[in-house]
């Protein structure tokens, strides 16, 4: 099916953007076109304005500063899991990268498309929320910052204010290994659900844990309470599985076609303790 028609605008800068948008409230930031182009295909959205941001220069960086990893929002979902810093220093971002769809979409999707999309079922949020990200949005109005704790509020829907665009991600060096797990029916697919777990080690004890879910309710899922009770636990059997049973606390499971809730809490369980052994606490 065609769209219904809508006008196409490539600004050259991000200033640029912003002003369009600024003043055309209903008009939608197009970057990848991963999930905007099929929703508008199948005409399950319309949109008066798109504003390609996929022109603009520099939005499509990856770099270190100092501690913090600086991820520009175009930055395509193939290149962050193929770079070799990510993967070095963060590589859960990198094992999450390489789960995401397939090739031909992992080309064209981008980081900031997936977070910005709030699909329960994407896999950057969740990452996000276990190394404890921060966005950079900006507008006419200027710039702010957004925790990744805070910026994903309903199904499809973040905290983002009208006309702002994403345009960095920030996550700092926690000195941590991270593992991010996810069941699918088939590879490529979205998950049945997922799970990131990011854990900086002092000696044998945990320093800091970072959980996200994906796909266990109707937002990525930050799981503060097993990350609080792990906290200053060694990683053994007994402290995985009641951190395990704190994730239940929070998940908001239907029976569906993906299987039932028994089935979903069993699974979700299992990845937990994985990615805790794949993990293994071995610091950095
Ligand atoms: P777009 O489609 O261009 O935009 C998505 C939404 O985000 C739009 O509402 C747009 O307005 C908004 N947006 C985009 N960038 C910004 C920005 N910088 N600032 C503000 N708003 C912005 N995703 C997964 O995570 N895991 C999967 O397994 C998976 N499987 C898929 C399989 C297929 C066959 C397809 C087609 C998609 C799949 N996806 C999956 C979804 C897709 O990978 C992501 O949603 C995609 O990466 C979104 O990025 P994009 O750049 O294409 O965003």
């Amino acid at each position: 099916m065609f769209p219904d028609k809508f006008e196409y605008y490539a600004p050259k800068s991000i200033e640029e953007a912003a002003e369009f948008l600024n003043g055309h409230e209903d008009a939608k930031v197009l970057a990848g076109g991963q999930s905007l182009i099929p929703l508008l295909k199948l005409r399950f959205t319309s949109v008066p304005q798109l504003v390609d941001i996929g022109r603009i220069k520099g939005m499509d960086g990856i770099l270190f500063q100092g501690k913090t990893l600086e991820i520009a929002a175009m930055a395509r979902t193939a290149d962050i899991g193929e770079n070799q810093e990510i993967r070095k220093n963060f590589p859960i971002l990198s094992e999450a990268a390489g789960l995401i769809a397939d090739p031909l979409v992992r080309n064209m999707g981008t980081i900031g498309g997936d977070i910005c999309h709030g699909d329960p079922a994407n896999d950057f949020p969740a990452v996000m929320l276990a190394l404890g990200a921060e966005f950079e949005v900006t507008s006419a109005r200027g710039k702010r910052i957004i925790q990744a704790e805070d910026f994903f509020t309903d199904i499809f829907t973040t905290a983002l204010n009208t006309g702002e665009i994403l345009t960095k991600i920030k996550i700092e060096d926690n000195k941590s290994s991270g593992r991010y797990l996810k069941y699918t029916k088939y590879a490529g697919d979205f998950s049945i659900l997922g799970i990131a777990v990011d854990l900086s080690m002092d000696g044998t004890k945990i320093r800091r844990a970072g959980i996200g879910l994906t796909n266990c309710g109707a937002t990525a899922l930050k799981a503060r309470k097993a990350e609080e009770f792990l906290e200053g636990k060694e990683i053994n059997d007994e402290n995985t599985a009641k951190a395990a049973d704190l994730l239940l606390k929070i998940t908001d499971f239907v029976d569906d076609d993906n299987g039932s809730t028994k089935f979903k809490e069993k699974l979700l369980k299992y990845l937990f303790k994985k990615a805790v052994k794949g993990i293994g606490g071995v610091p950095k």
